[in-house]
């Protein structure tokens, strides 16, 4: 056994054909390991990129099959949603996801039962990058490393815009975090051991 804290970076709404094979590169450079959230309408138009991410010893997450605002939908849509979007990953990956995070981190009660009823843990985040607004490199660095602690689970996004400023900022967060012996390690990997 270590001790070494340990840091679950997420990464939500991909598969992208240009940002999540970047940042895949980035991972591997660094030997880091993460948990991609991803969407139904991306997975579909990117399968390669979803078997590229398991291949490279990461995990795949459901994200719903259209993000929506699940609070809009009723108790079936919610279902579909989730179902359909796990029947993807089964039939792309060939694994059985076990996380789901809700789209925007919107959620009621018909969420958490569509989640449980899919076998499904909730994971939302400890820590909050709102790289999707594109605040600059440095912001999202100081987000990450302001307070960052042994258990925290990242919220960033490689899909939905231009998520360059992410991926510069995931290495150079990498590079500091290795220098201080942290480990980077899939969400189930955190909350399982
Ligand atoms: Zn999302």
């Amino acid at each position: 056994m270590t001790n070494r804290a340990s840091i679950a970076l997420t990464f939500d709404d991909g598969p992208d054909p240009t940002h999540t094979p970047l940042l895949l590169n980035v991972l591997k450079q660094h030997k880091a390991q993460a948990t991609f959230f991803l969407v139904g309408k991306q997975l579909e138009q990117y399968p390669d990129i979803a078997k590229q991410i398991i291949t490279e010893g990461h995990e795949i997450g459901n994200h719903t099959y259209s993000h929506p605002n699940l609070r809009k939908l009723d108790y079936q849509q919610i279902y579909e949603e989730l179902y359909i979007m796990d029947l993807m990953i089964r039939t792309v990956t060939g694994q059985s996801p076990t996380l789901f995070r809700p789209p925007y981190l919107y959620y009621n009660d018909n969420v958490l039962k569509a989640a449980k009823k899919l076998g499904y843990e909730m994971i939302l985040r400890s820590i909050e990058t709102f790289d999707y607004r594109n605040p600059g490199v440095r912001k999202i660095i100081k987000s990450v490393l302001g307070n960052l602690k042994h258990g925290d689970i990242v919220l960033m996004h490689d899909a939905g815009g231009n998520r360059m400023d992410t991926i510069t900022a995931v290495e150079k967060i990498l590079i500091e975090c290795q220098k201080k012996d942290y480990q980077f390690v899939k969400v189930s990997k955190l909350l399982h051991k």
